[in-house]
């Protein structure tokens, strides 16, 4: 860990290598313009890995050290629907997966397995958690 270049999102506070998200005008995570990020370099010792945003099934939460997994995200939020986010604690998705799932008479229920993993890791790094 020496002189990668960080960014840290001014809207969500994620920590973002310059590699990951070269090109993009905006975060990833919360979709805000990174315009008004500051340009003052992060401290890596305080940034958290850097790497797995897009791609890490495994999070950790860096104030208890406990590390949670979603390896088979797709699986079970195919089994379980939103009861699934709702057993997360991504109670946004679980409510936001219901009512997709009535105003759609089902269909979302086999549309979110697809997005699971990528709304979790989300949830994840919104609560501050750290990609393993
Ligand atoms: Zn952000």
């Amino acid at each position: 860990m020496s002189a990668e270049t960080v960014s840290r999102c001014p809207g969500c506070g994620v920590v973002f290598s310059a590699r990951d998200i070269e090109g993009m005008s905006r975060c990833p995570v919360c979709s805000l313009p990174f315009a008004a990020r500051p340009s003052r370099p992060a401290r890596p010792s305080a940034a958290g890995p850097l790497r797995g945003v897009h791609t890490a099934q495994a999070f950790v939460d860096p104030s208890t050290g406990h590390v949670v997994r979603f390896e088979r995200a797709w699986l079970w939020a195919l089994l379980f629907g939103p009861l699934y986010f709702a057993w997360r604690g991504a109670w946004f998705h679980a409510f936001m997966g219901i009512f997709a799932v009535v105003l759609t008479a089902g269909l979302a229920w086999l549309v979110y397995p697809f997005f699971a993993a990528r709304l979790l890791r989300r949830h994840y790094l919104r609560q501050g958690f750290d990609p393993v």
